[in-house]
């Protein structure tokens, strides 16, 4: 192989012009210390569920603050990107006191949890707080499903009050990405999350394989709406994320660039094909690509103009 192209498989995310995009990893409750082994620069998205399902009781404080800071070390001097509880009326928390909702997904999950229970968000952002501290690491957290510039303020403010300096939102709901430019001035930093994006944007159930063409993150709406988010991130000097299954596409991932992106954070199986890919494109050649994606039909046309203006090594790898 060319010595280019074996000098690009390692190390953190450039494009072929050299414009950093962060790769990090997408991490549940999985072994920690293994996943630290990857060749990524932090952890994007760190689930919390894990120590959250399946319990009758709230964990403890001191109980979450060793699960985090278990995360925090095997990461050591990597950023770490803790999202807070994500669990919706489809997933009941034994410990919460939570009604059946006819429409869960469009009921009281992710952040506003904070409407029901706030102590526990509380607790848990405590927890978080002090296993940065003992672990001296770089911490960022992050709510799920915030859908307005003031449910942003008011995370950030809960967030600043226990003791974290870098708080952001995720932007899953489209009114999130319209007003993009307001929730951005609220926070650190966003970061898309595609799989929720394209449920609400298309109305598409999330869980129902039979629309999976419309869940599709190809849709050029959802295209649309992360390119109002990178552009508002760029305007208020606020890095954008995705966190979303998309990011761990090779030809999405240059799209996402070509949008404003800023990180990318997927599974460890995707990052070395989607560090090549960037490596085979500048920023302005991830621009055209997403113009190109921008303005076709459908998500099919879209992949495949993409597909046939991208460097063909990324096809191959
Ligand atoms: C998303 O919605 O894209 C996301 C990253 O969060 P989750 O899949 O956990 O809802
Ligand atoms: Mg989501």
């Amino acid at each position: 192989r060319p010595q280019a192209a074996r000098g690009l498989a390692t190390g953190p995310g450039r494009t072929k012009d050299g414009q950093r995009v962060e790769l990090l990893l997408n991490l549940g409750g999985e072994d920690p210390e293994r996943a630290a082994r990857h060749d990524c620069e932090g952890v994007g998205l760190l689930r919390t569920e894990f120590l959250f399902m399946d319990r009758v009781a709230e964990p403890t404080g001191a109980e979450q603050s060793a699960a985090y800071a278990r995360v925090f070390r095997a990461f050591g001097g990597r950023v770490v990107t803790v999202r807070t509880l994500d669990v919706g009326a489809d997933k009941p928390l034994a410990f919460l006191a939570q009604e059946n909702e006819p429409n869960p997904a469009l009921g009281v999950r992710g952040f506003r949890m904070v409407r029901t229970s706030p102590e526990v968000l509380r607790r848990q952002l405590a927890a978080v707080a002090r296993a940065a501290q003992e672990t001296r690491t770089r911490v960022r957290v992050m709510a799920p499903l915030v859908a307005t510039p003031q449910e942003a303020a008011d995370f950030v403010a809960l967030a600043r009050e226990a003791g974290i300096a870098e708080v952001g939102v995720m932007v899953e709901v489209p009114s999130a990405a319209l007003l993009a430019d307001r929730v951005v001035r609220e926070v650190d930093f966003v970061s898309i999350g595609t799989n929720d994006l394209a449920q609400y944007t298309l109305a598409a159930d999330r869980t129902r394989p039979a629309l999976s063409d419309l869940l599709d993150p190809w849709q050029p709406a959802v295209l649309h709406l992360v390119g109002r988010v990178g552009a508002a991130g760029r305007e208020a000097g606020r890095p954008v994320g995705v966190c979303g299954e998309a990011a761990a596409d090779p030809l999405l991932a240059l799209v996402f660039v070509g949008l404003g992106v800023t990180s990318l954070s997927m599974a460890a199986a995707a990052l070395p094909v989607v560090r090549g890919a960037l490596a085979r494109h500048t920023v302005a050649d991830c621009r055209k690509l997403a113009a190109l994606a921008m303005d076709a039909a459908g998500p099919c046309e879209a992949r495949e103009t993409v597909r046939a203006a991208v460097d063909p090594a990324v096809l191959d790898a």
